[in-house]
């Protein structure tokens, strides 16, 4: 089995949609740290699991300096955007999103 790993740095605002009063439904920024881990058995004919140059093209053309309540169609959690970027990948099994030094959300497929 293979895995491949890629970190990104994605600057990008949000607000966020919650049940509770939250300073976070207000517009603001993260540099956020993303963490994609790919895998297969078998590499492809390049000799890769996946281009890491096709991850970074995926997240950041998406979300850099973006607004993310415009670009992507559900409430912008650190969850949400994690498993977001898993489904984007084939290979993809897991996704880090750390939104600063003491708060990170992994979404992992079953
Ligand atoms: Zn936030």
């Amino acid at each position: 089995m293979y895995t491949v790993i890629k970190r990104m740095e994605v600057s990008a605002a949000h607000s966020l949609s919650l049940s509770y009063r939250s300073k976070c439904e207000n517009l603001h920024g993260h540099n956020w740290i993303i963490t994609v881990y790919c895998r297969s058995k078998e590499l492809n004919a390049d000799g890769m699991v996946v281009d890491f140059s096709h991850i970074k093209q995926v997240v950041k053309e998406k979300l850099d300096h973006r607004n993310l309540n415009e670009v992507l169609p559900f409430n912008p959690t650190a969850e949400n955007i994690a498993r977001w970027v898993c489904e984007q990948i084939p290979t993809c099994f897991k996704v880090e999103v750390q939104e600063s030094e003491s708060n990170m959300a992994v979404y992992e497929k079953d």
